[in-house]
């Protein structure tokens, strides 16, 4: 349980309304449906990927070494999975990150991007 759980305990999670990219994919633009748009970059959302290869699945223990990852890692393609997430292909090559929208709001409102 989160934080944001614990604020908001009875609300359902907002879900984007609208995405857009950067021209170079270094940020990720995300208008919510409850109004709030949010910003968030592409090397903060490679470190905080949540993805199986990133984050040890027993203990929770990020495994990825932020110094591996390049301050120019850029968002190669973002598409949706189901309803509920985005699958982001990075510029390094990693493909296997799906960030639902809980962990994409927080994530922005954590780490906002200064546009
Ligand atoms: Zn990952």
């Amino acid at each position: 349980m989160s934080f944001w759980d614990h604020l908001k305990p009875s609300t359902l999670p907002p879900a984007a309304a609208h995405l857009e990219v950067t021209p170079d994919g270094s940020v990720l633009r995300l208008t919510w449906d409850d109004g709030v748009r949010t910003s968030v970059s592409a090397r903060t959302l490679r470190l905080q990927c949540p993805c199986a290869a990133c984050v040890d699945e027993w203990t929770h223990q990020r495994t990825l070494d932020p110094a591996a990852v390049s301050a120019q890692v850029a968002l190669a393609d973002v598409q949706p999975a189901g309803n509920y997430a985005l699958h982001i292909h990075f510029s390094d090559g990693h493909t296997t990150g799906i960030f639902n929208w809980k962990t994409l709001r927080e994530l922005s409102e954590r780490f906002p991007h200064q546009a």
